[in-house]
C-alpha cells in the first residue's frame, strides 16, 4: 500500500534540503487565519486528507477561543472516526545512560558529573522484562544514551532478549527503539533483530537553536540527525518515529517542521512516520529552560489537536512526562499511544538495583506515576479500550496506521476486535477485581455494538478461547 505524495516530490534526496527555517517562518508570518479558512481546513482533514504547510499555518495562527475550540472538536471527531476508542499502552525500558553527547537539557549529558552511570547487563535486563511482563506489558520502547558501548550489535542483542524472556503468560510482542542515529549498516543490524519502530527525535528543527543546545558529541551535527531516518528507510526500516522536544524553540515553528519532515518522508519513501512524539521539556539535573519557549498547557493541547488534523493517519504518543489530569484531557484530541506504569530510572521496574526516583539516575522527572492497572482502570471509566495489540506488526503489516486510515472498515474488522482480545487477556492475567469488572462490561458492550453478524460471532468465539487459556489470537 503506497501513499501518493500531495506535495514536495523530490526525485533526488541529496539535492534537497528539506528543512528551511526561512521558508517555515515566511509561511507562518504570511498566512492569515479566518474562521472560514479554519473551517475549510478542518473539513479537509475530516475527509482524511493530510494538510499542507499553509493549511497548518492557518490553524496555528488561530487565536480566538471559538476557533481553538473548533480545532479541538475537529481533532476529537477525527480521532474517533479513524482510531475508534482504543488507546495503545506501552512501557519505556531504559537500558543504559552512558552518553558521549552534551545535550544541555538532558540529565544523561556527558558534562553531568553528578549522574550515576549504568548499563544493565543481560541478567538485569531479564529482571526488568520479567517485572514488566508480570505487570501485563506487551510493548516496550528500549531507550539508550549515545555511547561507544551501545553498538548496533549490543542494541540488537537487547531487542532479542526482549522477545525471548517469558514469565507466566507474559511475553513482549513488540520492541521499539529510541536510540542514537546509526549508519545504514547499523540500522540493518537492528532491523534483523526484529525491531518495531525506530524513534529518533530531532529535538528542535531550528538549526541555530539546535546548535545552542547540543554542545558536543555526534549529536551536535544537525544534518546527521535530520537525515538519520532517511538512512533507516534505506536500511529497510519503514516504521520510524519522529519527534520534537517542545520547549527548546518556538512551538509554532516546530509543528510546521514536523509536518514538513512528514511530507519529506512521504515524498521520498511513500510512507510517512509511524508515530510522532511531542515530549515537553521537564526538569532535569542542572538544566534551566528558556522561559519564553516553554509551552503552556493551553498551547500544548492546541498543538496536539493541530497535529492530529495535519497528519490524520500517524500515531501520536503522549508520555508520562505529563501529569495524569492533563494526559486524561489531551488523549481525546488525538493521542493514540500512552505509556503506563512508567519508571525511567535504571532497574526501576524490578527494583533489584535499589533505585529511588532521583534526577541524577533518571533522565528527567516523570509526572504521571500511576500504575498500569490504575491507567487501565481510568481508561475503562471513559469507555476507552486499553489495547496491547501488536497484530499488524506480527502479521508483517508495517505502516499499520496507514492501514487503519486507508482500508475501509479496517478498524471495525481488525483493530477493535484485536484490541478487545488483548484487553480480555489483560483482565484475566493481571487486572484487579474492580478493573476486571469494568473491563468485561466494556468488552460485552463492544461485542453488542458489533453490527456485522459474522464478525460478532468470531469475536465471541475468540473471547471464549482467551477465557479457556489461549493467548495472542490474531
Ligand atoms: N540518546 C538518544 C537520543 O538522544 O536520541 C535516545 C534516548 S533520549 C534518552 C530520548 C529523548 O528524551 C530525547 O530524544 C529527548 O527528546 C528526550 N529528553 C531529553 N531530556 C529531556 C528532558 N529534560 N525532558 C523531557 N524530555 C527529555
Ligand atoms: Fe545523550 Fe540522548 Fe540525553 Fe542527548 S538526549 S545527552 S544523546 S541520552
Amino acid at each position: 500500500m503506497k501513499f501518493s505524495p500531495q506535495e514536495y516530490s523530490y526525485p533526488d534526496l541529496s539535492m534537497q534540503p528539506f528543512i528551511d527555517a526561512n521558508e517555515i517562518w515566511n509561511i507562518l508570518k504570511n498566512t492569515a487565519s479566518s474562521k472560514a479558512a479554519i473551517e475549510e481546513v478542518i473539513a479537509k482533514s475530516l475527509s482524511k486528507q493530510r494538510l499542507n504547510l499553509v493549511e497548518v499555518a492557518i490553524l496555528i495562527n488561530a487565536t480566538d477561543a471559538s476557533s481553538i475550540q473548533a480545532i479541538k472538536e475537529g481533532a476529537k471527531t477525527l480521532k474517533k472516526n479513524i482510531y475508534g476508542n482504543r488507546i495503545v499502552l506501552f512501557a519505556p525500558l531504559y537500558i543504559g545512560n552512558k552518553c558521549q553527547n552534551n545535550c544541555s537539557y538532558c540529565g544523561f549529558r556527558t558534562s553531568n558529573k553528578e549522574a550515576v552511570r549504568k548499563t544493565l547487563d543481560d541478567q538485569e535486563i531479564i529482571n526488568e522484562i520479567e517485572a514488566l511482563e508480570e505487570n501485563g506489558q506487551k510493548r516496550l520502547v528500549l531507550v539508550f544514551g549515545e555511547h561507544k558501548e551501545y553498538t548496533p550489535e549490543f542494541i540488537a542483542n537487547t531487542v532479542k532478549l526482549g522477545y525471548s524472556v517469558k514469565k507466566g503468560n507474559g511475553e513482549i510482542r513488540r520492541v521499539n527503539i529510541n536510540a542514537a542515529p546509526m549508519d545504514i549498516e547499523g540500522f540493518k543490524i537492528v532491523k534483523e533483530a526484529g525491531i518495531g519502530t525506530f524513534q529518533i527525535f530531532q529535538e528542535t528543527y531550528h538549526p541555530a537553536a539546535y546548535a545552542a543546545y547540543h554542545l558536543g558529541g555526534k549529536k551536535a551535527d544537525f544534518e546527521n540527525r535530520l537525515t538519520s531516518l532517511d538512512r533507516a528507510q534505506e536500511a529497510g526500516i519503514d516504521d520510524i518515529g519522529i519527534g520534537v522536544l517542545f520547549g527548546l524553540y518556538d512551538w509554532r515553528y516546530e509543528v510546521m517542521a514536523l509536518v514538513r519532515h512528514t511530507n519529506h518522508l512521504e515524498a521520498c519513501y511513500n510512507v510517512g512516520p509511524h508515530t510522532i512524539s511531542f515530549p515537553r521539556i521537564k526538569e532535569a539535573s542542572g538544566f534551566k529552560a528558556i522561559p519564553k519557549y516553554l509551552v503552556s498547557d493551553e498551547n500544548f493541547t492546541k498543538l496536539i489537536a493541530i497535529l492530529r488534523l495535519a497528519v490524520p493517519y500517524t500515531g501520536m504518543i503522549l508520555t508520562a512526562r505529563e501529569p495524569a489530569e492533563l494526559r486524561d484531557e489531551i488523549i481525546q484530541y488525538g493521542v493514540s499511544q500512552i505509556d503506563g506504569g512508567t519508571k525511567i530510572e535504571l532497574g526501576g521496574y524490578s527494583k533489584t538495583l535499589n533505585s529511588e526516583q532521583n534526577l541524577n539516575k533518571g533522565q528527567f522527572k516523570v509526572n504521571d506515576e500511576r500504575s498500569l492497572n490504575e491507567i487501565v482502570n481510568e481508561l475503562l471509566d471513559k469507555e476507552m479500550i486499553p489495547s496491547f495489540c501488536t497484530a499488524c506488526y506480527r502479521l508483517g503489516r508495517t505502516g499499520e496506521h496507514f492501514m487503519e486510515f486507508s482500508v475501509p472498515g479496517f478498524i471495525k474488522k481488525c483493530c477493535t476486535p484485536n484490541a478487545t482480545l488483548t484487553l480480555a487477556e489483560y483482565l484475566i492475567d493481571y487486572a484487579d477485581e474492580t478493573t476486571a469488572e469494568k473491563g468485561w462490561k466494556l468488552i460485552q458492550k463492544t461485542v453488542d455494538e458489533t453490527e456485522n453478524k459474522k464478525l460478532k460471532k468470531s469475536l465471541k468465539e475468540r473471547i471464549e478461547r482467551v477465557k479457556a487459556g489461549e493467548r495472542d489470537l490474531i
